[in-house]
């Protein structure tokens, strides 16, 4: 299990479950709203041309709208760093619990 001694070279996994696991779906979206400051996708290639203003589709999960990737600005995003994110484009691949080992 994660904690502060491990928490710069845990994995996505290790952090998910603990700071995540014992969480409702409404207070991981609370969460998520709380880091939407730190997200790049409103910025991103991918998404500034399609008009949709819901981002951390890392937490979120795959947009509902048909994306064509452009590139992405996960790798370069605080929270890609803080909670040891190894993927990209989430908007059209889906969240990091879809794309993890959870
Ligand atoms: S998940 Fe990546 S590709 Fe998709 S909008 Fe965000 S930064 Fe762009």
């Amino acid at each position: 299990m994660a904690d502060i001694e491990t928490w710069a070279t845990d994995s996505f996994e290790a952090k998910y479950k603990a700071m995540m696991g014992q969480m409702t779906e409404a207070d991981i979206k609370r969460s998520a709203e709380q880091v939407i400051h730190l997200c790049q996708c409103s910025k991103c290639p991918t998404n500034c041309d399609t008009g949709e203003i819901n981002a951390v589709y890392c937490t979120f999960g795959i947009s509902n709208m048909n994306k064509e990737q452009k590139g992405c600005m996960c790798p370069d995003c605080a929270i890609t760093k803080t909670m040891s994110l190894r993927w990209d484009y989430y908007c059209t691949r889906g969240s990091a619990v879809d794309l993890s080992d959870l």
